[in-house]
């Protein structure tokens, strides 16, 4: 049974020239070990999406697809769109080449390459999706650690059940790649997506270990991007916050003015203004600015939505 299953690798690829070689030598000598051990079929391939590197990623890729036909294929997108975008496409275009199952993982293999044999030990057990959960993060920087437990810890009270730690490392079954071709959002958040749809799914844990060549591809601006995106695609509590905010603050604006009233007339004694008034109206002020930026942030996920644009343009495609 197992034998049958033709594996797809899926890696993104942004500026990684450095170390595309030795990431497909490694991934192909997964492939193989697997394939010797009858998990995979021989059959089985390393799909890369360049994720239009300004390098010469795409040079490198040419090589390696030239010198390992069939077993490694790939994608240039015409501009930068994005390691969800490369992901996406990656899993989507596998789906029409022919595979059973997709495991994205990251161009410098931070995440261990030798745990897809769990993934795959997993999926022959039933699993339609695996999730890779990292065991720590203890290869982050301090300030992207702090922010990325944030970032779980609010999407949970939001109402998205993420686990924490999870990664973009995962096995993804042809099923759940049928779904996920349904799904057209424009700003898919795939760790969201892939916990929402519902199907039987398993965990693999790994470590994380640190990046070999290069710097990470992601800056603040990137990862802010993401988590927006992450709350704005899949909650809306933020929405009904303001809602609560603003009735809060009215009701508290009206005791307020009873206060005052009955403190004019009763013993005649007018609060002194100035620094409560100036207070009062920054605070509020500054409340309401940052709930028009919220309904701004849906506004603009509804702008992006609406028009239907393509979420990826692949330039070049080797198979
Ligand atoms: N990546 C991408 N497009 C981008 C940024 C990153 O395809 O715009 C790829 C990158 O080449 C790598 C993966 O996404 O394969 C994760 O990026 P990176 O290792 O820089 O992120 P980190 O490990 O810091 O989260
Ligand atoms: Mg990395």
């Amino acid at each position: 049974m197992a034998k049958d299953t033709i594996l797809a690798i899926v890696v993104p690829c942004y500026n990684e020239a450095e170390l595309i070689k030795s990431t497909i030598e490694r991934l192909l000598f997964v492939l193989s070990d697997l394939e010797k051990k009858e998990k995979i079929s021989d059959l089985s391939y390393v799909y890369l999406v360049d994720d239009g590197s300004k390098d010469d990623s795409w040079y490198e890729i040419a090589k390696c697809v030239a010198r390992f036909p069939n077993k490694v294929k790939a994608a240039k997108f015409s501009t930068n769109f994005g390691n969800q975008k490369a992901l996406l496409a990656g899993m989507l275009e596998t789906k029409k080449i022919g595979c059973s199952a997709v495991v994205t993982i990251d161009a410098d293999l931070q995440q261990d390459e030798n745990k897809i044999e769990e993934f795959i030990d997993k999926y022959d057990k039933g699993a339609k999706i695996v999730f890779g959960i990292r065991n720590d993060r203890n290869t982050d920087a301090f300030f992207k650690k702090v922010t990325a437990l944030a970032f779980y810890k609010l999407m949970n009270i939001l109402g998205v059940k993420i686990p924490k730690n999870h990664s973009d490392y995962r096995l993804v079954s042809f099923e759940a790649l049928e779904v996920l071709e349904k799904f057209q959002e424009t700003d898919l958040f795939l760790r969201g997506f892939f916990h929402e749809i519902g199907f039987k799914s398993d965990s693999v844990y790994f470590d994380v270990k640190p990046r070999q060549v290069g710097k990470s591809k992601f800056n603040l601006f990137s990862l802010s991007a993401l988590a927006v995106n992450g709350i704005t695609s899949y909650s809306i509590v933020p929405l009904k916050m303001i809602c609560i905010i603003g009735f809060l603050s009215t009701l508290f604006g009206l005791v307020m003015g009873i206060y005052i009233i009955i403190a004019r007339f009763m013993w005649n004694d007018s609060p002194d203004g100035w620094a409560t008034a100036i207070i009062t109206t920054t605070f509020f002020g500054g409340i309401e600015v940052f709930c028009i930026g919220i309904v701004a942030e849906y506004l603009g996920q509804i702008f992006r939505e609406v028009k239907k644009r393509p979420r990826y343009l692949i330039e070049e495609e080797l198979l």
